[in-house]
């Protein structure tokens, strides 16, 4: 089921929900993809699975 409150458009997910730019999960975790955060890059969804 689509989660407004999570937008996202990685379509490369398994849990994003294609025809709309959101999330089906009910939560997810953001997590550090390089310490310390010093950009939007270094913060990654860390609940991704590959579709
Ligand atoms: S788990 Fe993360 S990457 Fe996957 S659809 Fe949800 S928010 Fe997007």
């Amino acid at each position: 089921m689509i989660n407004k409150s999570i937008g996202c458009n990685v379509r490369d997910c398994r849990y994003h929900a294609q025809n709309e730019n959101y999330c089906t999960l009910n939560s997810i975790q953001v997590v550090n993809h390089s310490t310390p955060a010093t950009t939007k890059e270094s913060t990654d969804c860390g609940s991704f699975e590959k579709r």
